[in-house]
C-alpha cells in the first residue's frame, strides 16, 4: 500500500423540511468554483419536485420505512440498528459471486462491517450508551440484497447526485423490505449500505446521503470499494455510518458553522478523528485489522453521544441535531 494524502468522502445531508431545499458537502475546492447560493437557486424546483414525488412514493408502501422519519431511518446511537448490505449493478458495475475476486471482496465488506460495527459500539458503551449493530446477514439472509440500478452511474455521483440519491431510494422502496426486515431482527433504525465494485482505475470516494433534521429519507452510505486502488477499509466504514446519525466532516468546511479555520488548525494539530482521516496517522496507511482513528469530542457531540462539546462551545458551531 501506498500513503494515502486524505481519505475524502463526499457527504450530502439532504435537507428536506419545510423549505424543500438541500444542503450539500463537497469536496475541498469542489465549493470554491460552485457556491452554495448557486447551487440551492438552481436546485430547488427539482428538489421540490423530489419531495412530493416522495410523498406519494413512500407513504403506506411495505417496502417504505415503517416509523416516524424525523432524523431519518438512522436517528441514535442507541438501541438496535438494521444494516442492510446492498450489491448494487450499476451502469457501468457489477457484482459476480461466481469470480474469486467478488468473493474475496465480498468478505472484505463482511469484514469492514464487524471491525466498523464493534468500533462504533465500543466508542457507545464509553459513553453509557447500548447501542448494537445487526448486520450479519449469514444469520439474517434479508439483510443483503442484490439490486439493478442501472440507471445511475456510480461516475456520476458528484455531477448528478440528486437523480443518484432519487434512483438509490426508490430503488430500496420498490425492493428492500424494510419493515419485514426490521421486525425480523429486532431494531427500529435501519441504515442502508450500497456496494458498487468499482475498478481500481476510481478516483470518486465513498459518499453518504444523510438526513439532517428532514421530514422523510433514507441514509444511504453508497461505498465505492476500490478507490485509486485502494480498498475501503473499516475506518472509512465508520465514518460513512457516524454521518448517517448526523455527523459531521471534519476535513472540510461545510456543515454546522465548522469553519475553514477550525479545518485547518484540527489538520495543522494532528487531530485524529474519525471524521478527519481515515489511515493511520503514523503510517498514512489504511488499516484493516483495527479502526486507528478516534471519536473526539465534537464528533462524539455530533453523533448524540453526549451533550456538551468543547471544541463547539469554544469554536461556536452549531448545535446538534439531538
Ligand atoms: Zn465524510
Amino acid at each position: 500500500m501506498k500513503r494515502r494524502i486524505i481519505a475524502c468522502c463526499l457527504a450530502a445531508s439532504m435537507v428536506l423540511g419545510l423549505a424543500g431545499c438541500m444542503e450539500e458537502e463537497g469536496y475541498e475546492g469542489y465549493e470554491a468554483d460552485y457556491s452554495e447560493e448557486q447551487y440551492e437557486s438552481s436546485e430547488e424546483t427539482e428538489d421540490e419536485e423530489y419531495y412530493s414525488e416522495s410523498e406519494t412514493t413512500y407513504s403506506d408502501s411495505e417496502y417504505g420505512y415503517p416509523y416516524d422519519n424525523h432524523l431519518g431511518t438512522a436517528k441514535e446511537l442507541e438501541g438496535k440498528i438494521a444494516v442492510v448490505s446492498i450489491f448494487v449493478n450499476d451502469a457501468t458495475t457489477g457484482w459476480n459471486f461466481e469470480s474469486e475476486a467478488d468473493q474475496q471482496l465480498d468478505a472484505l465488506i463482511y469484514k469492514d462491517l464487524e471491525i466498523a460495527t464493534d468500533y462504533l459500539e465500543n466508542v457507545s458503551k464509553s459513553y453509557g450508551k447500548d447501542v448494537e449493530f445487526i448486520y450479519d446477514w449469514e444469520q439474517y439472509p434479508e439483510l443483503a440484497v442484490d439490486l439493478d440500478i442501472t440507471d445511475i452511474d456510480y461516475r456520476e455521483v458528484d455531477s448528478n447526485y440528486n437523480q443518484f440519491y432519487n434512483a438509490g431510494s426508490n430503488s430500496i422502496d420498490q425492493n428492500v423490505q424494510t419493515a419485514k426486515i426490521l421486525s425480523d431482527v429486532g431494531a427500529d433504525q435501519v441504515i442502508y449500505m450500497m456496494y458498487f465494485n468499482t475498478p481500481e482505475t476510481n478516483t470518486i470516494t465513498s459518499t453518504t446521503f444523510f438526513c439532517h433534521d428532514s421530514e422523510f429519507t433514507y441514509e444511504i452510505c453508497f461505498m465505492f470499494m476500490n478507490c485509486e486502488g485502494y480498498l475501503e477499509c473499516p475506518s472509512h466504514f465508520a465514518h460513512e455510518m457516524l454521518h448517517t446519525f448526523g455527523v459531521p466532516d471534519l476535513y472540510t468546511a461545510v456543515d454546522y458553522g465548522i469553519t475553514q479555520e477550525y479545518v485547518d488548525y484540527a489538520a495543522n494539530s494532528g487531530l485524529n478523528d474519525i471524521m478527519r482521516i481515515n489511515d493511520d496517522p503514523e503510517t498514512g496507511l489504511y488499516v484493516y485489522d483495527s479502526i486507528p482513528n478516534e471519536v473526539t469530542d465534537i464528533t462524539a457531540y455530533y453523533a448524540g453521544l453526549t451533550d456538551y462539546s468543547e471544541t463547539v462551545n469554544e469554536w461556536g458551531f452549531a448545535p446538534s441535531q439531538h
